[in-house]
């Protein structure tokens, strides 16, 4: 959608070169923003980096009244804040860390029609007093940040986000515009519906990062070889590494240090100071390493990191978008590894399974997670996955990714599979899958007199070992087969009825990657 040249747009890009410095309008700036300037709502997905913020940000300066944001996080508003000051805008914020002094003065500006933007957080928007206030206030608009928040189909679901569907009554005369970096079609519906944006126009700009190569790759215990391995393929590059736990970032920073590659572990547990100082150096260094959790990247800016490697996935495809996207922001080549397992998945769920959180939030999310999975374990392009998985349609191959390059070949391991599923039937979930490979296998070791006579024991020779243990992972990974913790020692159970039923009537194939170190895996899936 390309905009009319209008005055509105005119005295737009005369702000957007005066104020920020730029030089014109990016992707769908304009549309979102000549949308506004016109007294319409409106919703805008753009990628992050595609440039959110002044889509409000330009509304705001040039219609009267204030222009409210909300948004999820007091780090995110301090930012823009202190961006905009420097800028020279009156932008203020309103949240738990402003003394009374300060708000005082504030308010006192506001009603002197002093302040273009005040940031406000949706609990803070949402007491009594403060929407009395407001009510009372001529506003230039409403812009809602990570609007995916307020939909349960969205990987991060804030119940106070809900609140919001009472903008529209509350302030009928206020354009409001919904913005996110993450939405597939059914968040994107449920924002419409929870804010009451119904006849607004929707701007989805693409996904492409063409720079960006994406691989994943099945992990053996833990990954830390590889992830040397892989850094050291690479050096005299900055990079960030995501670990799922702090313990996990230290022990890879130390390795990496060992290995003679300078880099920082980065997680919430270190003092405040230190984590300052550890972000400062990477920002500023010509190639450094960063190991972090998710504490790392909200607000991180490094135009030139060149690859993002996973030690342990993320549980969701925005997360991982999100992720990987902080490299090549320079627009340069750079790569996004991912390295899983199943473990890593059956810890995931387990940890979903576990939240407090409402049955229906916790059913989206174990969806999340195993589309995710699908993704990981797939055959066809990560990037047009990922991008039709946010909705974006006429999507063609990247011609970067592991898959394009190298197309993976499949063997049809589905009469293997099904001796499996019927061995873990037989076995009834008493077991842990190394035995029930054993079983299938026809190892005599620890076996009992009723199991050797199960017609499933030995039917399973003609694969060795790390065979078994590939195709029980692909198993897991499509939800055919479910491993329960069982307090460090997961036993193996059947999973979805349907599809196991499916498999049994060759209804549905199962395909086993084939993997350089699988080298048996050729052809001889099913030949028992
Ligand atoms: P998002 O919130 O979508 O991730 P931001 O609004 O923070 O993105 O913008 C990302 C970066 O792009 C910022 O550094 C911003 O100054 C820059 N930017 C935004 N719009 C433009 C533009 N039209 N031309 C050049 N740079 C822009
Ligand atoms: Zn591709």
């Amino acid at each position: 959608y390309v905009p009319p040249e209008s005055p509105e747009l005119d005295r737009a890009r005369d702000v957007l070169r005066r104020t920020f410095g730029h030089a014109d309008f990016r992707g769908l700036q304009a549309g979102v923003i000549h949308e506004l300037l016109t007294g319409h709502s409106a919703m805008a997905v753009l990628p992050t980096g595609g440039g959110k913020s002044l889509c409000y940000q330009i509304p705001s300066l040039i219609r009267p009244g204030l222009g409210l944001v909300i948004s999820p996080l007091i780090a995110l508003m301090a930012d823009q804040v202190q961006g905009l000051r420097q800028a020279g805008v009156a932008a203020e914020r309103l949240d738990s860390n402003i003394s009374m002094d300060e708000r005082s003065d504030i308010w006192r500006r506001i009603d002197a029609g002093e302040v273009d933007l005040l940031y406000l957080s949706p609990e803070g928007l949402m007491q009594p007093w403060m929407l009395d206030r407001l009510s009372r206030t001529p506003l230039a608009l409403i812009a809602v940040d990570e609007a995916h928040c307020v939909s349960q189909w969205g990987h991060d679901f804030r119940p106070e986000y809900r609140m919001l569907g009472r903008l529209a009554e509350l302030f009928p005369d206020a354009p409001r515009l919904a913005v996110t970096a993450t939405a597939d079609a059914r968040t994107r519906d449920d924002i419409r519906a929870e804010l009451r944006l119904q006849g607004a126009a929707e701007f989805v700009d693409s996904f492409a990062r063409p720079e960006l190569a994406l691989s994943a790759e099945r992990k053996r215990g833990k990954g830390h070889d590889r992830v040397v391995e892989l850094v050291l393929e690479r050096p005299g590059r900055s990079g960030v590494i995501y670990a799922g736990s702090r313990d996990g970032t230290e022990k890879l920073a130390e390795r990496l240090n060992a290995e003679g590659v300078p880099a920082l572990a980065y997680h919430a547990g270190l003092d405040k100071a230190v984590r300052a100082r550890r972000l400062e150096d990477f920002l500023e260094a010509d190639a450094a390493v960063m190991v972090a959790t998710i504490a790392f990247g909200m607000g991180v800016d490094k135009p030139d990191v060149r690859y993002v490697i996973h030690a342990d996935p993320p549980a969701a495809i925005e997360a991982y978008w999100q992720e990987v996207g902080r490299a090549g922001r320079d627009g340069q080549p750079a790569e996004g590894i991912t390295l899983y397992g199943s473990a890593d998945m059956a810890w995931a769920a387990r940890r979903i399974e576990t939240r407090e959180a409402p049955d229906e939030v916790k059913q989206v999310q174990s969806r999340k997670l195993r589309q995710f999975y699908a993704m990981l374990e797939g055959v066809t392009c990560r990037a047009a996955a990922v991008r039709r998985y946010f909705g974006e349609e006429g999507v063609g191959h990247c011609g970067v990714c592991d898959i394009c390059v190298s197309p993976p070949t499949g063997i049809d391991a589905t009469q293997a599979a099904q001796k499996a599923l019927s061995a873990v039937h037989r076995l009834g979930g008493r077991l842990g899958r190394g035995r029930v490979i054993e079983h299938l296998m026809g190892k005599t070791k620890d076996v009992t007199p009723q199991e050797a006579q199960l017609p499933t024991f030995g039917i399973g020779r003609e694969f060795s070992q790390p065979t078994w243990r590939d195709l029980f992972d692909t198993l897991i990974f499509e939800g055919l087969l479910r491993e329960d913790p069982n307090d460090g020692r997961p036993l193996i159970g059947l999973g979805d009825v349907e599809g196991v039923r499916q498999v049994y009537r060759n209804e549905r194939k199962v395909a086993l990657r084939q993997t350089t170190d699988a080298p048996d895996s050729g052809g001889r899936a099913g030949g028992g």
